[in-house]
């Protein structure tokens, strides 16, 4: 109990408590035990922690340098130190005041998420999946085949899953870096914002890896919107899980009965109307908008 702060004994029973609120609430599965080497965070209050410029004051470890400064100008309520891969990262819980919406484009915008582009925006715009990733998705299959082949147990094992998890971190990173700038350009410059409920393409897409990345980028994107349009005032909208973005006709509302992925050009045989299939979804999810005032 005197070697460590008092957050490790109490802040666990905090973080349980939300745990088994959330299980109850039918919100998330049954609590899991944290695992060393696996899950390795904690957490520490305003009271043990210090900060100047790049370096950060953690009990026990005293004063450690950061990659950053903080970005944010605001009471520091909290941190949490956690470990990815071979890295460490400290997360700051950073109180702000609210600050008045600046707008100078007042439109809503219908945002439809894929695979091959990253997102493709009402407005005709598209956002490009970043490159690297394609490269290391292949160099991480490989690994990951040559880590079946390989001895359990053994230190070549271990070695090559330290890798595999760098690796991992990698992706995330620069897929998270992407997502960053869309969910800011977006909350930057739209009033209005409409998603669709899930990444219906990333559900589709037989391949295995891609799918879990895609379902996972869909989250984080969520996940930003919601809080960056709490804090910039924007109102966001998450179209119905049923909601046929894809299927109906942007221009007269025409549903098809059934769309092939493979199809990539959307043709309407009421009205005649042709459009990228994933523009149409997004001019769709935009109308939302307007359809609910
Ligand atoms: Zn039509």
């Amino acid at each position: 109990m005197y070697d460590v702060t008092k957050y490790a004994s109490q802040q666990p029973f905090i973080h349980l408590q939300t745990a088994f609120n959330r299980f109850f609430q039918g919100s998330s599965r049954y609590p899991q035990f944290k695992k060393k080497g696996h899950h390795d965070s904690f957490y520490i209050g305003n009271d043990h922690i210090k900060l100047d410029g790049k370096m950060i004051k953690l009990p026990k470890l005293g004063w450690v340098k950061m990659r950053e400064a903080l970005r944010f100008s605001g009471k520091v309520i909290s941190a949490t130190v956690s470990r990815v891969a071979k890295r460490w990262f400290v997360s700051l819980n950073v109180e702000l005041f609210q600050s008045p919406k600046s707008c100078d484009s007042q439109v809503g915008v219908g945002v439809d998420l894929g695979i091959k582009a990253l997102a493709t925006i009402s407005n005709g715009e598209t956002y490009e999946a970043p490159k690297p990733l394609k490269q290391f998705l292949k160099k991480l299959k490989r690994m990951q085949r040559s880590l079946s082949r390989r001895v359990k147990g053994s230190h070549n094992r271990h070695k090559l899953r330290l890798k595999i998890a760098s690796i991992h971190a990698k992706i995330t990173n620069i897929r998270k870096d992407s997502l960053h700038k869309l969910t800011t350009y977006l909350t930057d410059n739209f009033v209005g914002i409409v998603i669709e409920n899930l990444n219906v393409k990333g559900m589709l897409s037989n391949h295995k890896l891609s799918r879990a990345i895609a379902d996972l980028s869909w989250y984080a994107f969520r996940r930003q919107l919601e809080y960056k349009s709490k804090y910039k005032g924007n109102y966001l909208l998450i179209a119905d899980r049923w909601f046929p973005s894809s299927k109906n006709c942007s221009n007269c509302g025409q549903k098809k009965d059934q769309l092939k992925l493979s199809e990539r050009i959307y043709h309407c045989s009421a009205c005649g109307h042709e459009q990228d299939r994933d523009l149409n979804a997004a001019i769709n999810l935009k109308n939302l908008l307007y359809q609910s005032g």
